[in-house]
């Protein structure tokens, strides 16, 4: 069986804490490997051999350091292929979508190629007589990121990228469910010419995540996860005073307008909802057709597009999506369609008896659609993360805005509608994070920053663009005289500029 230990100053290195967790294939069920679970004294090594290292890191200039992740890039485009295929084996996404994780990753590196201009401070001289100020970003030392199952090559990438371009040392704790592509890429970044010892990966679960959020030498914390580890995450971090940003579950909800191109709208549906089997953090999950006429045209286009979705293994290519990451996580979905029938929401496509003949032990997951569910419902208010949609009526475009405001979560939401000024006045007075317009996954680009409000994030500062380089660095700001001419007196009130 195939041992995943860590991967520490450069190289793979055993598990000693004799704890191990299993890593299976969801598309059929097999276990492919074994990976080793870190106590704390290995997460204390990996922090000390970071923090050994940081300042050889810092040391070398920005333009070098943006030359290391363009060779990063390179070889990570090289085998772009292999490593979705990896990315698939252990995660269930079909390799198309893998390919789409690795990419959105990838981006964020070649953002903070730009690592020079992004790291310039501000300067204004003769702010006074004979005195400038300036303001530079240096680096806060070793931080950390903990990261979720879901994108394995994309969520590292958007820690990592910023965290290293800003001149820290980065200790990883990848998801145990499937960390061969985050070693993978820990690999290459030695290849690609980065000091050994400045990226660590260690491999756990919560006794590791603790490790970093009690290590005094672990300045900050960048989590992804489900809210409720976020929260934790978020409070252990502030309390042992880090910098800490969490981001946490989401609950997305796409708003249809009566104007709107129902068909498009649908077809955007389709693919967020049920895309990558609803393990998306910006997965739509709630439709909100606005007026009975709309619900009603919106679930007659939905029902025959949900009934001819493929569902295939990861390597299929003509399936729509692939298993999903667990028998725990299936068991929990199909829970929560019983829980959705018990609440009194109609059912009306049913995939919970799907099987894939042949592959009857894969975490296999068919469609599901609820219509009339309301927002006190236990499947409105929870996260499935499945492939699950449900229909929220509402009677108008105030009560479609009341609904997406009033759900806790606050990632990602999207409108139809062919009217300029409702879409102007969505984005405005919307309470989330990420808003589309006619576009189902409003995910930024790299160089714009990524982060939903409310439960779906903990702490002030975004992932990747520039925030990114704000929360890895930290401001100093230098005021500077040369003296000349006169010597200057004891002054004893508060300095102001002449
Ligand atoms: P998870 O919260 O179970 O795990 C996330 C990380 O936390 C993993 O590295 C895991 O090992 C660690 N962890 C788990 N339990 C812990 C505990 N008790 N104490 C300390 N650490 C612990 O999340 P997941 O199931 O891997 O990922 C799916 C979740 O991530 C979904 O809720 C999804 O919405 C969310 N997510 C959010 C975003 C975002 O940007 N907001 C992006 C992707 C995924």
């Amino acid at each position: 069986m195939r041992k995943i230990g860590h991967f520490v100053t450069g190289i793979h290195v055993e598990g000693k804490s004799g704890r191990f967790g299993n890593i299976y294939n969801p598309s059929t069920g097999e276990k492919l490997a074994e990976v080793s679970i870190a106590n704390r004294e290995e997460v204390n090594n990996a922090v000390s051999q970071a923090k050994e290292h940081q300042q050889e890191w810092a040391q070398i200039n920005p333009q070098n350091r943006a030359r290391v992740f363009t060779e990063f890039v390179r070889l990570v485009n090289k085998e772009k292929k292999a490593l979705a295929e990896l990315l698939s084996s252990e995660h269930g996404k079909i390799v198309a979508d893998s390919l789409g994780d690795i990419q959105r990753g990838i981006e964020v590196m070649e953002f903070v190629c730009g690592a020079p201009h992004l790291l310039k401070g501000e300067f204004n001289s003769n702010v006074g007589s004979g005195i400038d100020m300036y303001s530079l970003r240096q680096p806060l030392g070793v931080v950390a990121g903990i990261t979720p199952f879901n994108f394995p090559a994309m969520i590292p990438l958007w820690k990592l990228g910023p965290a290293l371009a800003c001149g820290n040392a980065f200790i990883l704790k990848p998801s145990e469910k499937d960390p061969s592509v985050p070693m993978r890429l820990a690999e290459l970044m030695i290849e690609a010419g980065l000091p050994k010892g400045v990226f660590n990966v260690i491999n756990g679960d919560k006794e590791a995540v603790d490790a970093l959020l009690e290590h005094p030498d672990v300045s900050a914390i960048g989590f992804v996860g489900s809210t409720p580890i976020a929260r934790y995450v978020y409070s252990q971090a502030c309390a042992n005073g880090k910098r800490a940003q969490c981001f946490g579950g989401a609950k997305n909800h796409m708003v249809i307008m009566p104007d709107a191109d129902i068909e498009q709208a649908a077809n955007a549906l389709i693919g967020a909802a049920y895309g990558s089997a609803g393990e998306r953090c910006m997965a739509i999950s709630v439709a909100v057709p606005v007026g009975q006429k709309t619900a009603e045209a919106l679930r007659e286009k939905l029902i025959p597009k949900i009934e001819k979705l493929t569902i295939g293994t990861a390597v299929d290519e003509a399936a729509d999506y692939g298993p999903v990451i667990s028998k725990e996580h299936l068991e929990k979905i199909r829970g929560y369609i019983d829980i959705g029938i018990e609440e009194g929401a109609d059912l009306i496509v049913d995939g919970r008896d799907f099987r894939l003949n042949g592959y009857e032990n894969g975490y296999y997951m068919g469609s599901c659609l609820f219509d009339n569910v309301t927002t006190r419902m236990r499947i409105y208010k929870e996260e499935i993360f499945g492939p699950v949609l449900c229909i929220t009526r509402a009677d108008n475009y105030e009560d479609a805005v009341n609904i997406v405001n009033g759900c806790d979560f606050g990632n990602g939401t999207s409108i139809y509608t062919r009217d300029g000024d409702t879409a102007r006045d969505f984005s405005s007075r919307i309470m989330i994070g990420m808003v589309g317009i006619n576009v189902p996954i409003p995910v930024p680009l790299a160089y714009y920053s990524f982060g939903g409000w409310k439960a779906s994030s903990f702490g002030d500062l975004n992932q990747h663009g520039p925030d990114s380089i704000r929360f890895y660095s930290r401001l100093k700001t230098i005021t500077s005289r040369w003296p000349h001419g006169k010597k200057e007196q004891a002054a004893f009130t508060l300095p102001v500029m002449d």
